[in-house]
């Protein structure tokens, strides 16, 4: 294959990248650009191995069986609550991938001029190597944060480790040496790049900084944290695309880098943080339960699905607002059934998705699109909120901050300036949980205490069942 051809393939590989993450951009054209984005991936490989010269079609072929058996697998079984954590184990491996090929591609450079310089040193050879040092340099060094990053994210979020951050002691001084260390053993890999061991001890330094990064962040922090890392696994492929000089490599991955701090940002904004908040400030270490007796005594009104299938049969207009409770109780069906029945006596019927309900990005788009619910009937924050003082009834299904009022003080709480559905707007809000206890910002919420809200208390899945059953009777 000529030079041209190969870098017309490139192209054309890049071209669907970007394409694809477009596609992404809309639930009704994601999983088109899921597949343009597949497509783009399965050129740039094969035509590596091509290029590379390792065209052995069997093996190319057993390959996308595997690899499209493990992918099968693992997208048929993972339950939806558990997306971050195998998004995040992605990003780990991508991380670790750019640790091994930058690194084997250094030794061998590190070998040939060791070999040069036996036979006499060319000064070509050795600025070439440079280069190349200075890329492998930051592919282990980015490399191995996410990688070890990633798998305390995993741990976190799977249960493995305690998801509370682990504070300790002179925590910063601690990251800030590590941090002094990597960068002092990626100098001396760029200054005199002869020896191997260094790399393998700027990999350990940085994988330990980044297990200490992780370690402080609470466990309901870390979908940030993976899209963080997912940007950090971009900017490692991009850096191990200038070691092996492959083009479709650089652009890919910097394509990942981008779009990963984009959601970063886009994540911290919806939660009005900042991001060194995110990563410095240990957040969700303290759930508050003094105030909560404050907040509720004597104000709570508990309800049943009877009453609240009377207040639905004469209302006009009716909206959702899901949070991560409907998402762990799988409640998403009885919402589709109840949606329906109430459709079918001629009521409207909204959705309210706040940014950052649930635990990661568009969980309850993705949630409620497996029950092929109408991306028309979704409306984001700023279009549902005027609608809320026309809203007979809104029923709020294990979603807690994403509706605290709280969040509207300036300051003096995690949520404080946080943009909030208004739902305490509309004429009668119906709460269902489980308890009064608090969300993941771990502040009571004096929704549930206030005049038009009724708390219907229960497992979101069976009080939903419960409440179709009873609309159906009534
Ligand atoms: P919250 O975490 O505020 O509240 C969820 C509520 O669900 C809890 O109060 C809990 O109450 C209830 N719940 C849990 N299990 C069940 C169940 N089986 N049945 C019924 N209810 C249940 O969720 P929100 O979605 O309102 O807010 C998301 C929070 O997560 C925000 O603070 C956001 O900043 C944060 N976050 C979101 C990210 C994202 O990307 N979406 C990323 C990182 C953080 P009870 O125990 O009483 O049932």
């Amino acid at each position: 294959m000529s030079e041209a051809q190969l870098n017309l393939l490139y192209l054309l590989a890049a071209a669907l990248f970007i394409f694809g993450l477009k596609g992404l951009t809309h639930p009704r054209t994601a999983v088109r650009g899921n597949v343009i984005g597949a497509c783009g991936m399965l050129i740039a490989v094969v035509v590596t191995l091509v290029d590379q010269g390792l065209l052995r079609a069997e093996l190319i072929f057993l390959g996308l069986v595997l690899g499209a058996v493990i992918g099968m697998l693992l997208a048929l079984r993972i339950r939806m609550t558990a997306m971050p954590q195998l998004v995040g184990l992605f990003n780990g491996f991508g991380g670790a991938a750019s640790v091994l090929v930058a690194g084997a591609v250094f030794i061998t450079a590190v070998q040939a001029i060791a070999g040069a310089a036996g036979g006499g040193s060319d000064g070509a050879a050795v600025e070439v190597a440079m280069q190349e040092s200075i890329a492998t340099a930051a592919s282990g060094l980015i490399g191995a944060v996410t990688f070890f990053g990633s798998l305390v994210a995993f741990a976190k979020l799977q249960g493995l480790v305690s998801e509370a951050p682990l504070r300790y002691r002179g925590e910063q001084l601690v990251k800030i040496v590590l941090l002094g260390a990597s960068l002092a053993a990626a100098v001396m890999i760029v200054r005199s790049p002869v020896d191997t061991e260094i790399y393998w001890a700027l990999v350990a330094v940085a994988g330990l900084l980044g297990i200490l990064l992780v370690m402080p962040i609470g466990g309901a922090d870390m979908p940030i944290v993976i899209a963080l890392l997912n940007s950090y696994s971009g900017l490692a492929a991009a850096a191990t695309g200038f070691v092996l000089s492959n083009t479709v490599l650089i652009v890919a991955g910097s394509l990942v880098g981008a779009s990963g701090i984009i959601l970063t940002q886009i994540m911290c904004k919806a939660m009005n943080r900042s991001l060194p908040n995110v990563l410095f400030g240990g957040v969700g270490a303290v759930i508050e339960t003094a105030e909560q007796d404050d907040v509720y005594a004597g104000k709570v009104k508990q309800t049943s699905a009877e009453e609240v299938a009377m207040l639905l049969k004469t209302s006009r207009r009716v909206a959702f607002v899901p949070g991560y409770g409907m998402a762990v109780a799988r409640a998403q069906t009885a919402v589709r059934m109840l949606t329906e029945a109430l459709e079918h006596d001629g009521v409207t019927v909204e959705f309210g998705i706040h940014p950052v309900a649930g635990r990661m990005p568009g969980h309850m788009n993705v949630l409620l699109a497996e029950e092929r619910i109408s991306y028309d009937k979704l409306r984001e924050m700023d279009a549902i909120n005027p609608a809320f003082p026309q809203t007979d009834v809104v029923i709020v299904l294990g979603a807690n901050d994403v509706v605290n009022p709280r969040a509207r003080e300036s300051s003096g709480n995690p949520i404080a300036g946080m943009p909030i559905l208004n739902v305490d707007q509309a004429r009668t809000v119906v709460v269902i949980k489980r308890s009064l206890s608090p969300g993941f910002a771990g502040i009571a919420n004096p929704l549930f205490a206030a005049d038009n809200t009724l708390m219907l208390f229960g497992d979101g899945k069976k009080a939903m069942e419960s409440l179709v059953e009873a609309y159906k009777e009534a």
